[in-house]
C-alpha cells in the first residue's frame, strides 16, 4: 500500500519475496558472525588495483557457498541467517500455549505456531479462501466491482491498482491518500513488453504458471490454460499504461494531486467516494493520482473486457496474494517454482521455520522486534552508532563547505538540510499497538489476512492526521537500513548493528569501513539525484540554483556512464540511470566514512602507518568496506536484479566505488591508469 520513496541499503536482497529466498537445512551448523576484517576471505593472488572485489572477497564463495534455498548469498545474508536463529529461539519460547504470555507474546507465538502447523494448512486446502472466491463468483455486473476492489485493497490483493497513504510530496506535514498503478503478476512493467528470447521465455513460463494455479484452484485444465492467456492479455494492457521502473524513481512523475472528481472522470468504473468510504478512509476531497494515464487506460481496459475474464483475473490475483506458507501444498510448490526457481534460480524451498520466522516479522514486526531488542540490543551499540552518525554528519558538513563546484547560496540550503536530518537508531521510541489485531491459533490464512488488513487500516487512519515523525518503516530485527526523503531521516534497525557491521572487538578502521560506510550511504541519499529534490523539511522543492543543479547533473552523469559500462550477466549491462541514486549513495557513503575515520584517528592518536595483521588502518578500512559486499548471486537472480532493483550488483558496489577514491589507490600502491585508479574518477559528494 501507499507510495513511498524509501531508499534502502538492500543489504540482504529480498525484492519483496524474502521468505522464498531464505536459508538452509534445520540440521545445518549454527551460523556464526564474521569478524570486522576476515582475512580468510582475502585472495592475495588477486591484484587489488585490478579488481578489488576479487581481492577482498575472493575466497568467500569457497568458504560460504550459496545455499540451495537461496538465490543470493553474501556477508549480509550471514548476519540475516544469524538473526533468524535468534528470532527462531525467541519464537519457540512463546509458541507454547501458556496463559502467562503477554498479549504481544500470544500474538507472535500463535502466529508462528500456526504457520508451523504445515499439516493443518495443507489439510484445509482452499477452504479458507472459499468466502473470497464466492464473492468473486457472485459478481453479475461491473458496477459491483467497487465493493470487491475496496475489500481486496484492504487484504492486499493486487487487483488493477494500488491504494494507500503517503506524505504529500510538496507538504510533508500532510498525510494524504494515493492511488497508483498496479495489478501485475510479473515483477514490473517491462517484463510484459521487453523483446528477446529470455523475456519471451519468462512470459511463457508465467502463463503456464497462472494456468497451473487456476487449475489447482479448481478450474478444468483446458479452461485454465485459456484463462491464463486472457489474464496475460489483460495484464499486458495494464503494463502498457504503467510507468517503467526508472520513471517511478522520479517524484515529479508520480505526483499528481487531484480532486476526487478528477479521478471519477478518469476511471468512472469505480465509484470512488463509495470506495473510500468502504475502505474506512477518513473523508477526503483530493488525493495523489500518481499516474493519471494508468487510470484512464485501466478504465478503457475494464470497459472492453468481458465480466467473465475480469472474474478470472480477480481469482488469479486473489490466489496470488496468499503467502506461500499459507497455501495448500501443491500451490505453495508451484508458487515457489515460478517466483523463486524460474525467476530467481533458487533450487529448493527453505525449511519451514525460516519462512515462519520471516512471516511473523512481516506481520507483527514491532511486537517481535520488542522481544528481540530486549534480548539482543545493548545500549552500547546505540551509543557507538550515534557517535559515528555525528562524526559522519560532521564529515558531510565539511564536504559541503569545501566543495568547489557548489555556490555559497546552495551550500546554505544543503547545510540546512543536513542539520535537519533525524537519526533513528535501533528501534522506535513508541512501540506499535497491536491490540486491535486478533491472532487465532490454527487459522493461518485468517491471521495473514487480518494482519494485512490491520496494517491497511493503520496506514489509512493517518490520512488528514498530524504526522508522526517517530514512525519506522522497517522492523527492529531487519538487517538493512534506509533513508526516507519525506521524513528526512536515516534509520538503522538493531538488526544491522551487529558484527561485522558494528563489532566492539574490531578496530575503528574496520567499524568505519563497515557500518560507517552504511551510515554515509543513507545520509548521502538525502543528496542523491532523487533525495536532493526534497528539502530539509521533507518537501519536494527545488533548493538548488539553476547553475548548481546543472553542475550536479554533470557530476552524476559521470556515474551514470561509469556504471552503464559494467556487465552484470550475459549481455545484460547495469542500468546506470536506475541505479544512479544508490551508486551516488555508495560513493558518497564511503567518502564520508573515510573522512570521519580520519577525524576519529586524529582524535584518538591512531598511527595510520602502523600495520596490524599485515594491513595499515586505511587498508583495513577499505577491506572492511569491500567485505560488506562479498557474495554470490545466481544468474537468474542477477538478471532480475538488474531489471528491477535500483542497487548495482554487489561486485560493482565494491569496484565501482573504489575506482572513484584515489585514496584507495594510494593506500594499495596502485598506479594511475590501473582499473581501480582511473584518471577519470567521478566525484559527486
Ligand atoms: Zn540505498
Amino acid at each position: 500500500m501507499g507510495r513511498r520513496l524509501v531508499l534502502l541499503l538492500s543489504f540482504v536482497i529480498c525484492l519483496g519475496t524474502c521468505q522464498s529466498v531464505r536459508a538452509q537445512e534445520d540440521s545445518a551448523a549454527p551460523v556464526k558472525l564474521l569478524p570486522g576484517l576476515d582475512k580468510s576471505l582475502i585472495d592475495t593472488s588477486a591484484d587489488p588495483c585490478v579488481d578489488f572485489a576479487a581481492y577482498a572477497c575472493g575466497h568467500f564463495s569457497k568458504l560460504y557457498p550459496i545455499p540451495p534455498d537461496k538465490s543470493v548469498y553474501g556477508s549480509g545474508a550471514i548476519v540475516f541467517d544469524y538473526t533468524q536463529q535468534i528470532l527462531h529461539d525467541l519464537l519457540n519460547k512463546v509458541a507454547v500455549n501458556d496463559p502467562k504470555r503477554t498479549a504481544n507474546e500470544q500474538k507472535i507465538g500463535d502466529f508462528y505456531a500456526t504457520c508451523m502447523d504445515e499439516d493443518a494448512i495443507h489439510q484445509a486446502g482452499l477452504k479458507p479462501l472459499q468466502s473470497e472466491l464466492d464473492r468473486i463468483a457472485a459478481l453479475t455486473d461491473k458496477s459491483q466491482l467497487t465493493e470487491l476492489l475496496a475489500h481486496f485493497q484492504l487484504i492486499n490483493v493486487n487487483a488493477f491498482f494500488s491504494f494507500g497513504e503517503q506524505q504529500d510530496f510538496k507538504d510533508a506535514q500532510k498525510q494524504i491518500a494515493v492511488v497508483d498503478q498496479g495489478g501485475l503478476g510479473l515483477p514490473e512493467r517491462d517484463y510484459y513488453l521487453r523483446t528477446g528470447d529470455a523475456p519471451e521465455k519468462t512470459r511463457k513460463q508465467y502463463v503456464a504458471h497462472v494456468a497451473k494455479m487456476l487449475a489447482l484452484a479448481g478450474e478444468p485444465e483446458d479452461q485454465a490454460a485459456a484463462d491464463a492467456r486472457k489474464i496475460m492479455d489483460l495484464e499486458t494492457a495494464l503494463a502498457k499504461v504503467s510507468l517503467d521502473i526508472t520513471s517511478e524513481r522520479d517524484p515529479n512523475k508520480i505526483y499528481h494531486p487531484e480532486p476526487v472528481t478528477e479521478l471519477r472522470e478518469l476511471a468512472p468504473i469505480v465509484d470512488w467516494p463509495r470506495f473510500f468510504s468502504l475502505t474506512g478512509t477518513p473523508p477526503i476531497t483530493s488525493l495523489n493520482v500518481a499516474n493519471p494515464d494508468f487510470f484512464k487506460g485501466m478504465q478503457a481496459q475494464i470497459e472492453s473486457t468481458d465480466l467473465g475474464t475480469i472474474k478470472t483475473y480477480l481469482r488469479w490475483q486473489l490466489v496470488n496474494s496468499i503467502p506461500g506458507y499459507a497455501m495448500p501444498k501443491a500451490m505453495d510448490e508451484e508458487n515457489f517454482d515460478f517466483y523463486s526457481h524460474k525467476l530467481r534460480g533458487t533450487p529448493v524451498q527453505p525449511v519451514r521455520w525460516k519462512r515462519c520466522v520471516a512471516a511473523t516479522d512481516g506481520a507483527l514486526g514491532e511486537a517481535l522486534g520488542r522481544v528481540y531488542v530486549d534480548s539482543q540490543f545493548p545500549a552500547a551499540n546505540k551509543a557507538f552508532t550515534l557517535t559515528m552518525v555525528h562524526d559522519i554528519e560532521g564529515a558531510m558538513g565539511h564536504e559541503i563547505e569545501t566543495l568547489d563546484w557548489m555556490s555559497p547560496e546552495t551550500k546554505i540550503k544543503a547545510e540546512d538540510k543536513l542539520h535537519s536530518v533525524a537519526n533513528k537508531i535501533g528501534y522506535p521510541d513508541h512501540w506499535r499497538d497491536y491490540s486491535a489485531l486478533t491472532i487465532v491459533r490454527g487459522d493461518a490464512v485468517g491471521n495473514a489476512t487480518r494482519a494485512v488488513e490491520f496494517e491497511a487500516h493503520r496506514e489509512l487512519a493517518k490520512i488528514g492526521k498530524p504526522l508522526d515523525r517517530g514512525e519506522w518503516g522497517m522492523t527492529p530485527a531487519t538487517v538493512d537500513a534506509y533513508y526516507n526523503p519525506s521524513m528526512n531521516d536515516i534509520n538503522f534497525p538493531a538488526g544491522i548493528l551487529q558484527a561485522p557491521l558494528y563489532d566492539a572487538q574490531a578496530t575503528d578502521a574496520e567499524n568505519y569501513g563497515h557500518i560507517g560506510a552504511i551510515v554515509g550511504h543513507e545520509l548521502t541519499h538525502g543528496f542523491d539525484d532523487e533525495g536532493s529534490q526534497f528539502d530539509g523539511s521533507g518537501n519536494l522543492s527545488n533548493w538548488w540554483t539553476e547553475d548548481d543543479k546543472k553542475k550536479f547533473d554533470t557530476m552524476t552523469g559521470c556515474e551514470v556512464k561509469e556504471y552503464s559500462n559494467f556487465t552484470a550477466v550475459d549481455d545484460v549491462k547495469v542500468n546506470g540511470k536506475l541505479t544512479l541514486g544508490e551508486n551516488t549513495a555508495d560513493n558518497g557513503g564511503i567518502r564520508l566514512a573515510y573522512l570521519a575515520f580520519l577525524a576519529d584517528a586524529k582524535r584518538k592518536g591512531i598511527d595510520l602507518s602502523a600495520k596490524q595483521d599485515g594491513y595499515t588502518p586505511i587498508q583495513q578500512f577499505f577491506l572492511a568496506y569491500g567485505q560488506n559486499w562479498c557474495g554470490e548471486t545466481r544468474p537468474e537472480q542477477l538478471r532480475l536484479q538488474v531489471q528491477t532493483d535500483p542497487h548495482s550488483p554487489r561486485k560493482f558496489r565494491d569496484d565501482g566505488v573504489v575506482q572513484n577514491m584515489p585514496e584507495f589507490g594510494r593506500a594499495f600502491g596502485c598506479k594511475t591508469g590501473q582499473p581501480m585508479m582511473p584518471a577519470n574518477a567521478c566525484h559527486v559528494w
